[in-house]
């Protein structure tokens, strides 16, 4: 019955259905009855003209339309009625739809008007409001809790407005009998946590009775959504502890040791620690690791997986590095070479730019395994690129590869090496589980000591000329500055027009010989952003105006300040990892985030927040209740979409609960063998089928 092309529902028919499935995505029953309210409103008030005001955003009135006219031309056409009830008068105004709706109403008929007044030139009105007569089934059928459903221009034009989509979604609940519905959880569970049989719950959370109801009904339907991703990841990660087996690298050798004891230059922090022993742990298990490492800029990162290398090498297997940049992939290749002085381990560098003569001897000395460690960028997924044997592969700054990327690498050995994939993109625990479920997870929570938190300062275009006079105190000090330009794909033209006014504004300001500007931009060639990039390494420029190129894991520990032009436009995540430039020497360092005057709530949050906090998961928190997390990197394949009501900003606490349950059921029973589990095995076994295939290597 669910399967039911959406055209057959009572109310529906051919045109209907083809707004629900281009609008909505609605094709069959089952698209429909998941297609849930986002709010749900008390109709069995009703309010007076009277006390409409701004403040009280939904109003019910009762009363009898005066006069209709239509106002206007063509885009500004309209239609206006007078609305009427014993305290006053209000003006209902409809852009779309305007013609069917003066035919439609009548003047001198009692009517309820539902909907949200405004203020306009100085007089309330309201538009485009529900309206339907008012008779006393009108008024029986009004509940304390009626859905409000999400429409659109072209489904309203169609008559699916809020009450247009109650409308049908009644029909279709009142056809629901419970066999059309598979229970989707065991008896056990069901029992333990007191759920609502789901049959039950698709009918409330349409046309729930009461809060209690509606509570229950909407609890069942998140966990069902949660528990299902978390149960898929979780055997994902089973099948693979058992069916992949990972090289054991029992010994800590002779190179980790010297290194260990001779070359490290700090202490370790506490954080760095507990990852490495965590990483050692599962290196020596027998299954291959897949851990993430989630640790915010500057936390140190690169020297764990430097260490995780040498333990590599000691138990006889070679390393590989991957980096999104060029910049970075020789930056990394530095601090390594560097580190690595005094020890017998030899690296190498392999990127686009290696030219045949230099990577023909590279790769020789790879495939025969003189070669230790190879650092590089995505160069290294090519099918020339074989290593003799590759126990390891750690991925920096994760979110710019693809899956498929780090899968190939996975294949450059017989056995699978282990990897090791870090990120500086702190995302909130709850999208962590939901994103990287099949993941173990290492998390470096402590900044090396010593370092001076950054202070963020907020100011106003206005306010650009104090900004200059502190840029020149600070090249005075003989620090150096980067000013960050927007770069939107949908305004690229109008942003490279501003970076370039921007550019030459600095030029103005900042006039050679005095001071040398650096400008870095993605229509520059490689050779020419590496030239520029390194004028500024060496200190030869001290301001680097740029595009958001250099986000990336680049290390300059003198660039202490960074000025983030039109900040507003950027996300809350991209502001951190810009504002992580900075901060990596002894000096104080400062982030400064320009905006205009006119801010949205939105933007104005965004900005305190960066003020306020330094720390990146705290930061992610915000910007995934800002953003929701479609728009946050690495979801669009991770089933996170699916979710229709649990919301992972909100609904951590069922997150967990969910997950918790799927551990257990797995823990007893990992292969789902049982009767009682059979619904679960089951349902994984759809899901297989009606949705591509996304299990992933690391
Ligand atoms: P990220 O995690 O952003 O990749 P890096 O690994 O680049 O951070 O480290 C940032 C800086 O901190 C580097 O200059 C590194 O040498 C330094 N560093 C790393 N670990 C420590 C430590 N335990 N004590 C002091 N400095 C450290
Ligand atoms: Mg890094």
């Amino acid at each position: 019955m669910l399967d039911t092309p959406i055209e057959y529902l009572k109310g529906v028919g051919p045109q209907r259905a083809e707004v629900l499935k281009k609008e909505l995505g609605i094709f069959i029953y089952r698209d429909l009855l998941t297609y849930y309210p986002f709010r749900y409103v008390d109709r069995t008030k009703f309010n007076t003209i009277r006390e409409i005001s701004e403040d009280l955003p939904h109003v019910q009135l009762r009363g009898t339309i005066q006069s209709i006219e239509m106002a206007g031309q063509k885009q500004g056409k309209r239609m206006i009625a007078l609305f009427r009830d014993r305290t006053g008068m209000i003006e209902l105004v409809w852009f779309q739809g305007a013609t069917w709706m003066a035919e439609k109403l009548k003047t001198g008929t009692e009517y309820i008007v539902f909907g949200k007044a405004s203020s306009f030139n100085g007089r309330m009105n309201m538009a485009h409001p529900e309206v339907s007569l008012y008779t006393p089934e009108a008024v029986n059928e009004l509940s304390a809790l009626q859905p409000v459903y999400n429409s659109t221009e072209k489904l309203k034009f169609k008559g699916l407005d809020t009450e247009g989509l109650r409308k049908i979604q009644r029909a279709l609940v009142n056809q629901l009998q419970p066999a059309h519905i598979t229970e989707t959880q065991s008896p056990d569970i069901r029992h333990e946590l007191s759920l609502m049989p789901l049959y039950d719950a698709c009918r409330a959370v349409h046309f729930p009775a009461n809060e209690q109801e509606l509570g229950r009904a909407r609890f069942r339907i998140k966990f069902d959504e949660l528990f299902l991703i978390q149960l898929r990841l979780l055997r994902l990660n089973k099948v693979r502890a058992h069916s992949v087996h990972g090289f054991v690298f029992q010994k800590v050798g002779e190179n980790f040791n010297l290194f260990f004891k001779d070359c490290l230059p700090f202490d370790l922090t506490n954080a760095q620690k507990r990852v490495l022993k965590e990483i050692r742990a599962d290196m020596g298990s027998g299954r291959q690791m897949n851990r993430l490492l989630q640790g915010d800029v500057g936390s140190g990162k690169t020297l764990v997986a430097l260490m995780s290398m040498l333990l590599a090498i000691d138990n006889g297997f070679q390393a590989c590095l991957m980096a999104p940049t060029e910049i970075l992939a020789q930056q990394h290749f530095e601090t390594f070479r560097q580190l690595l002085g005094k020890t017998n381990v030899s690296i190498g560098l392999l990127m686009g730019s290696v030219k045949n003569k230099a990577r023909k001897p590279l790769l020789q000395k790879l495939a025969d395994g003189e070669l230790n460690i190879l650092i590089g960028t995505h160069a290294l997924i090519e099918d020339a690129v074989i290593f003799k044997n590759l126990g390891l592969v750690v991925i920096d700054e994760q979110h710019r590869f693809g899956v498929a990327q780090r899968a190939k690498l996975g294949l450059k050995n017989i056995t699978p090496p282990h990897m090791l994939i870090m990120t500086a993109t702190p995302i909130p625990r709850t999208l962590a589980m939901t994103l990287y479920g099949d993941l173990d997870t290492s998390i470096i929570d402590e900044l090396p000591p010593g370092r001076k938190p950054i202070k963020t300062l907020h100011y106003m275009e206005t306010q650009r000329l104090r900004v200059f006079g502190f840029i020149k105190e600070q090249v005075k000090l003989g620090r150096q500055v980067y000013i960050v330009y927007p770069l939107i794909a949908e305004s690229e033209k109008l942003d490279y027009q501003n970076l370039q006014q921007g550019y030459d504004n600095i030029l103005h300001e900042f006039p050679p010989p005095q001071y040398q500007v650096s400008i870095v931009h993605g229509k520059l060639s490689n050779e020419q952003k590496e030239f520029e990039m390194q004028r500024f390494i060496k200190g030869e420029t001290q301001i680097m105006v740029a595009t958001t190129v250099i986000e990336v894991g680049v290390n300059i520990p003198n660039a202490s300040v960074m000025i983030i032009e039109s900040a507003e436009r950027f996300g809350l995540s991209q502001l951190h990892q810009l504002r992580g430039r900075v901060g990596r020497g002894a000096e104080q360092s400062y982030c400064i985030l320009l905006t205009g005057f006119k801010l949205g709530a939105e933007s104005r949050l965004r900005m305190e927040t960066m003020v306020r906090t330094n720390d990146g998961f705290e930061l992610s928190e915000v910007d995934l209740k800002l953003r929701g997390p479609g728009d946050i990197e690495g979801t669009q394949q991770s089933g996170v979409m699916d979710l229709k009501l649990a919301n992972l900003a909100q609904d951590g606490e069922i997150l967990q609960l969910a997950r918790q349950h799927a551990e257990k059921i797995l823990d007893e029973d990992p292969s789902l063998l049982l009767e009682k589990n059979s619904v679960y095995s089951h349902l994984l076994v759809q899901q297989e089928k009606s949705r591509p295939n996304w299990s992933r290597v690391g």
